[in-house]
């Protein structure tokens, strides 16, 4: 039954293009991407108020993070369900600037994120960016950029290896499969610095985890993350 909502979401968005990425209700005159209601009542973390929120303790004992926060719950079959969807399978890089811009927002009111040197979005592998035609990830991180007047580096951390679909993995295996999947070009743009590393949602960690332990091999001061959504 999902899986029938789910097709037949796509077909009223690709009929109805100008229909709200969370609700699919018709979007008015002035409302972009996501319609007044759902900004209104998005299920929203305020993690970027609680240092030790989900998030942040999903990565405890794994990654030394400075501060970590998450924009939104992911429940399945639920607006955000619906808007990680549009990002990552329809095309909506505006959607994901828009995102972006609102985890800026928020933190602009947490200090901790105040002296962040480099934003740098989780890498696709370059085929499946191909594939795709763009990285979600990128999309969010340049909305983040633009209000926080900080550069996105895409150049530093790649993803030399393809991985295949981890969902039926256990926890170790899933991180063992990806700790050979990152890797860094032009260590010195990274010496010292605060990195914001981006991605659209985090689940089990494993892919954050494996970025930055690679991020912290190459010298960088510390290491603060913001996703879109955390899936509890
Ligand atoms: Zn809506």
């Amino acid at each position: 039954m999902m899986l029938f909502n789910r097709f037949l979401g796509d077909l009223v968005a690709l009929l109805f293009p100008n229909l709200c990425c969370g609700c699919y209700t018709s979007l008015y005159h002035g409302e972009d991407q996501l319609c007044t209601r759902c900004i209104y009542h998005l299920p929203y973390t305020d993690h970027h108020l609680h240092k030790e929120n989900g998030a942040a303790r999903q990565l405890w004992g794994r990654l030394p993070c400075h501060a970590v926060m998450s924009l939104l719950y992911f429940k399945k079959g639920a607006r955000t369900q619906n808007i990680i969807h549009h990002l990552k399978y329809r095309d909506r890089k505006d959607l994901g600037i828009k995102l972006g811009g609102m985890i800026a927002q928020k933190l602009l009111m947490n200090p901790a994120y105040d002296d962040v040197d480099l934003i740098i979005p989780v890498p696709l592998h370059r085929r499946r960016e191909h594939q795709r035609g763009y990285n979600q990830s990128l999309c969010v991180a340049q909305g983040i950029s633009s209000t926080l007047k900080i550069p996105v580096n895409t150049r530093c951390l790649l993803r030399t290896q393809a991985t295949t679909t981890q969902t039926k993995k256990g926890r170790y295996k899933r991180f063992e499969n990806m700790k050979q999947v990152f890797s860094i070009v032009e260590l010195a743009s990274l010496k010292d610095k605060h990195i914001l590393l981006v991605d659209d949602v985090i689940t089990t960690g494993a892919t954050l985890e494996a970025c930055g332990i690679v991020l912290f091999e190459a010298g960088i001061s510390k290491l603060s993350i913001a996703t879109v959504a955390f899936a509890k």
